[in-house]
């Protein structure tokens, strides 16, 4: 728990949010500004602050926050038609919450990977 962090306070539940899968070691909730029809925010309950050093600190967290993001995929009915795993990183990775997680965006074509 980190106390100053949004993400780690939702996991404490100090926030309020719109949990749709959880685990021992996971959470996954409703992003408060849908980007897609579907967009749900899967995250470690421990606080890491991005991907990459979540992936050198705890490799089995990493794959489990991979694993529920399938799992959302999969209960959201986004498997059929396909979506996107996003992990913004960084300051030019567009990254605004500095604790790690995945956006699963799906429920209509999502475009081009990149904006120009
Ligand atoms: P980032 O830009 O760090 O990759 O994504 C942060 C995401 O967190 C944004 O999509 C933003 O809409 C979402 N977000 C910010 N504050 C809250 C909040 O209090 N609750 C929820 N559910 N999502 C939030
Ligand atoms: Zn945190």
């Amino acid at each position: 728990m980190t106390d100053d962090c949004l993400f780690c306070r939702i996991v404490a539940g100090e926030i309020p949010a719109t949990v749709v899968h959880e685990t021992d070691d996971t959470l996954a909730f409703r992003d408060i500004g849908p980007k897609a029809p579907v967009h749900v925010l899967v995250i470690p309950k421990a606080h890491h602050n991005d991907v990459a050093a979540l992936a050198a600190a705890d490799p089995a967290l990493a794959g489990k926050v991979l694993a529920a993001c399938g799992a959302v995929a999969g209960q959201e009915g986004l498997t059929g038609d396909g979506y996107r795993v996003i992990f913004n990183t960084g300051r030019f990775g567009g990254q605004e919450v500095f604790h790690v997680h995945g956006h699963v965006v799906g429920g209509r074509p999502l475009g081009p990977m990149l904006s120009a």
